[in-house]
């Protein structure tokens, strides 16, 4: 039997709590809280415990899903960004940049909180920037 724990941080919130992926023959099995780590030293609230319970779901998403004739298909992720450049290269056009807005995630890292709001104000044009953890 293959067993590791792999060190990482909680994707569910900013606070970025240390925690444990418990892997047994490839398999993520379990969460455990990362000891002595700066955050949380042993501690991790539900969600962390938790951590783990979207990726073997069912239901998770796996592909990005365009509505067609009033239906989510499944698409490849080409079409999908095409789409969404080609429909914020349009509302731009026609609207001006200040009628789109950019809302980021707590579950993204910095780099890529930075590199939105990066997109918005210099490629885009607008200061409309927000995130997750003000709503
Ligand atoms: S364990 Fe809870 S408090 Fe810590 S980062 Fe995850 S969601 Fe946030």
């Amino acid at each position: 039997m293959d067993y590791q724990n792999v060190l990482t941080t909680c994707i569910y919130c900013g606070c970025g709590c240390g925690l444990y992926l418990e892997v047994l023959d490839g398999r993520l099995t379990k969460i455990w809280p990362a000891k002595g780590h700066a955050v949380n030293d042993g501690q991790l609230c539900i969600k962390g415990w938790n951590a783990h319970g979207f990726v073997y779901h069912p239901g998770r998403l796996k592909t990005p899903l365009i509505r067609k004739n009033g239906e989510l298909v499944e698409s490849t992720w080409d079409e999908a960004l095409d789409l969404v450049a080609d429909r914020l290269s349009t509302i731009q056009r026609e609207s001006g940049p200040d009628s789109l807005a950019f809302l980021s995630s707590a579950k993204c890292t910095n780099e890529e909180n930075y590199l939105l709001q990066k997109f918005a104000r210099a490629v885009i044009g607008t200061n409309n920037v927000d995130h997750c953890a003000r709503l």
